[in-house]
């Protein structure tokens, strides 16, 4: 149990072309494992369990930023949202209100990705293309202020035909830069195009991805 300083390494240099930030995905491993991925300078770490994640938020450097990788339900963001750094898979106009209410309670204003879904498979959230777009220029969306979506987020289908996940993540990179203008980020910077994981942040990569939420490859197998 521990980190893989030569993946983590090769990772680093991968992403250096692309731009792209890496979210050290550290969901069921120990404290010891993030604190010694933020010994090496790793700063992103992503969780996918509210619970386990206040826990971890509670034992570990505060100049960490949390990001809430998973299914977030409505009762539960009040427990991360006096600090969580961004939530990459909102997939309703109700849970971006809750989250606008809870940060304005703890008087932030919290970043959030939309999940798409873009996946061949019954079992993963989000919002089809037509449903994001909608909720984008929804007017009532400006009325939340203590909330910025400030990008997408999506996961492929958990397949070996590379050519289906590059399509599905070529997809979403067209439908991210068709509705750059709706996205809202800190400071005017690039909005987050959150893809690919172990399995496929190669590809993910290579169509467009600027974020990427690798767990495994970095910590070993859960
Ligand atoms: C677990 C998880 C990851 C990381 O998966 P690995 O295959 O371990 O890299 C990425 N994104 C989400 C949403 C996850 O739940």
């Amino acid at each position: 149990m521990s980190v893989n300083i030569e993946k983590l390494n090769q990772i680093r240099q991968e992403l250096l072309p692309y731009n792209a930030a890496l979210v050290a995905v550290s969901k069921t491993k120990p404290v010891a494992d993030v604190h010694e991925a933020y010994n090496l300078r790793q700063l992103v770490f992503g969780e996918n369990y509210v619970q386990e994640l206040a826990e971890k938020q509670k034992q570990l450097p505060s100049d960490i930023h949390w990001h809430f990788i998973g299914h977030l339900q409505s009762n539960k963001v009040k427990q991360i949202a006096s600090f969580v750094s961004l939530i990459h898979a909102v997939d309703s106009f109700d849970l971006l209100k809750e989250v606008n209410k809870q940060a304005e309670k703890s008087q932030r204003i919290i970043n959030c990705l939309l999940q798409v879904f873009i996946a061949d498979e019954k079992t993963k959230f989000g919002l089809s293309y037509k449903e994001c777009e909608e909720l984008l220029t929804d007017e009532k969306l400006k009325l939340l202020k203590s909330i910025r979506v400030c990008g997408l987020m999506g996961m492929a289908t958990n397949t070996e035909n590379e050519n289906k996940i590059r399509q599905e993540f070529k997809q979403l990179h067209s439908f991210y830069s068709a509705n750059k203008q709706n996205f809202l980020t800190e400071n005017n910077s690039t909005p987050f195009l959150s893809m690919g994981m172990t399995s496929d942040y190669k590809i993910a990569l290579e169509e467009g991805s600027n974020m990427v939420r690798i767990g495994s490859a970095l910590f070993g197998n859960r």
